[in-house]
């Protein structure tokens, strides 16, 4: 497509997405009564098409570095059988990363794992703050809006934040199936913990395979604990999840975890 009117005449920076892409937000379940809010900062892998393959093969593209496989499955599943709204981001996190603050390093990064992103090198401070007006920012500003409005109504709202990990990285295998990852909420991850832990086939991570921290971390810090808001993440190992069935079954799974979670919350009056 060819830029239209003031776009024109900043090298193609002023318009990173164009009338072929499609908004970084999606959407699920958006009226669900569930206190469950479900984010989803690595659901996609879509590259703007200004920004052609980043310089990269498409065996990088389908791969952990650019988006959190499975996770789009388990979340669209999960957020139906809870009436959890979901808010999603389509873009790969190698065009920018929502859960890294904008300031990181890692944000847009040089070099994923082992792969240096070609089209990410030497990119000019401009280029960058396109990117975060127009995928980052729009994403961050509706999970801030649905929770605004979820105050003003005073319905509960409780930050679940859905990821999938890498069974191995770096050369490193991983045993957890699934890890709780949190930082400053100390009434739902042990909840959680413990109820995963009660499921007898599950190795159960604890701030494992990540730990949540301001520096590497954006949503839950953000929309979670500076909102005062109960919160958790949580990782699920990909190879779980590579499939339609995986997907359905640890959906299938947390939905009945979370049905005894909401009810604990509302037994102790936290929700
Ligand atoms: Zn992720």
């Amino acid at each position: 497509m060819a830029l239209q009117g003031s776009d024109k005449g900043f090298s193609g920076t002023s318009l990173l997405l164009a009338s072929q892409d499609v908004p970084p937000v999606l959407e699920k379940t958006p009226n669900g009564a569930s206190p469950f809010l479900l984010t989803c900062d690595h659901y996609g892998r879509l590259i703007p098409h200004q920004l052609g393959d980043l310089g990269l093969p498409e065996s990088e593209l389908t791969r952990h570095i650019a988006w959190d496989i499975g996770i789009a499955g388990v979340a669209e599943s999960l957020s139906k059988q809870l009436d959890a709204h979901l808010v999603a981001q389509r873009y790969s996190r190698l065009v920018i990363d929502c859960n890294r603050p904008p300031e990181a390093a890692s944000s847009i990064p040089r070099i994923s794992e082992a792969t240096v992103i070609a089209g990410n090198e030497g990119l000019g401070s401009d280029a960058a703050r396109i990117r975060r007006q127009q995928i980052f920012d729009p994403y961050h500003q509706r999970i801030r809006e649905v929770i605004d409005a979820r105050v003003k109504r005073s319905l509960p709202t409780v930050l679940v934040s859905l990821h999938s990990f890498t069974p191995v990285y770096a050369g490193i295998a991983r045993p957890w199936h699934i890890g709780t990852l949190y930082h400053r909420d100390m009434h739902l991850p042990p909840l959680l913990l413990k109820l995963l832990r009660a499921e007898a086939d599950l190795v159960v991570g604890d701030n494992e395979p990540y730990a949540v921290s301001d520096d590497t971390d954006y949503t839950i810090p953000v929309h979670g604990e500076a909102r005062g808001l109960m919160n958790t993440g949580i990782e699920i190992r990909q190879d779980l999840i590579g499939d339609q069935a995986g997907e359905v079954s640890w959906a299938d799974r947390l939905a009945r975890i979370f049905g005894e979670i909401e009810i604990s919350l509302r037994a102790r009056q936290l929700i």
